[in-house]
């Protein structure tokens, strides 16, 4: 079973207005759901347009994270008010927190990210976390949301960090998929991952200009926000399961397993990942181009202002064992790291990053 996108999807100027009547058509009472206090202003405006519309809408926050103890809290607070949709506005964490409540209730969910820097408005997934943003494991959904609405107006009022973020986060599309699912035999499979090489190509052409322009007026900025958002999506939902993700998002979550002195969003961790599952393939797989590959992302990554390495992200592999951390998680049993077409362990992990992380890359 397979669900390849939002039933309904609301795109542009105005997605937002233009949503209001079939939002009104799947639900009376819902909870309208956030997290971040820089956002508060954009769901109030929700809110209100939601009550001007006759809705009853029940407002809460994540605390921590999308982690079970928020989920079992909103569950309640769901319950309680009688809730008949879950209206998830914001980044990442809060659209996948509001596609697990709404399919654990049997209710539709519609998402409105505020930001282009995932694709999780898109998709039938969702990762958990710990409250402290550990991952733990990602839940496969029954289906994608109902409705997406993708209005261009509130993400350009996103910082140009979530931009830069989800760009990293797209780009692992095809670095992973390639690497993972080029000799599955299915056309599906295939069309997916030759969408994720044009959304890359776009992406190297339009990335920087976006980063710069912000402006629901620039093609480059509009391309790039929603190739971050919706194709990426796409890409995920025509490939499927075995449109795999590989090293990058295994190197991801095995970094969130430690404490960093600065909040990380999700694509900077990826974007290193995808630096050194570059390596990776490179030592073991005899990958020729990698490292020719890693000077081109590693050139638009600065220009997006983007971490290239785990120091840049705060933390120290050299110290409290944090490197044996990282390779023992990347590598642990079920990790999507043994989807690279190749035998992977701790110690090729540990060797790839001291190098990694000892020299500098010259561009
Ligand atoms: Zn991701």
């Amino acid at each position: 079973m397979q669900s390849i996108s939002p039933e309904l999807l609301f795109r542009g100027i105005n997605a937002w207005y233009k949503s209001l009547p079939e939002i009104k058509k799947i639900s009376h009472r819902p909870l309208l759901l956030g997290k971040s206090e820089k956002t508060a202003f954009l769901r109030n405006k929700i809110s209100q347009d939601l009550e001007k519309n006759n809705l009853k809408v029940t407002s809460s926050n994540l605390k921590f994270d999308c982690c079970y103890e928020d989920l079992a809290t909103l569950k309640d607070l769901i319950l309680k008010n009688n809730c008949d949709s879950i209206i998830a506005s914001g980044g990442g964490k809060v659209l996948d927190a509001g596609k697990f409540l709404a399919e654990s209730l049997s209710i539709p969910v519609i998402t409105v990210p505020l930001s282009a820097s995932t694709c999780a408005g898109w998709t039938s997934l969702s990762n958990i976390y710990t409250r402290n943003g550990q991952f733990i494991e990602d839940v496969k959904l029954r289906s994608c949301p109902q409705i997406m609405v993708f209005d261009h107006e509130f993400i350009a009022s996103a910082p140009r960090r979530t931009l830069a973020s989800g760009i990293a986060d797209a780009l692992a599309k095809w670095y992973e998929s390639s690497s993972t699912s080029s000799s599955i035999d299915d056309g599906l499979v295939q069309q997916a991952i030759q969408i994720s090489r044009v959304l890359r190509d776009q992406l190297l052409i339009n990335g920087e200009k976006a980063f710069n322009s912000q402006s629901v007026h620039n093609l480059s900025w509009v391309n790039t926000i929603e190739g971050c958002a919706l194709t990426a999506g796409l890409i995920g939902g025509i490939g499927g399961e075995k449109c795999r993700t590989a090293a990058a998002h295994a190197i991801h979550n095995a970094i969130t397993q430690i404490n960093s002195t600065q909040k990380n969003f999700h694509g900077e961790i990826v974007g290193v990942g995808i630096l050194l599952q570059l390596r990776i393939e490179e030592m073991l797989n005899d990958n020729k181009l990698a490292g020719q590959t890693i000077k081109q992302l590693s050139l638009l990554m600065k220009k997006l202002n983007l971490p290239t390495t785990i120091s840049e992200l705060g933390i120290n592999v050299f110290e409290d064992k944090n490197l044996e951390i990282i390779a023992e998680f990347s590598c642990r049993d079920n990790s999507e790291i043994h989807y690279l077409p190749f035998e992977i362990a701790q110690k090729d992990i540990i060797e790839v990053i001291t190098n990694f992380e000892k020299q500098k890359i010259k561009l």
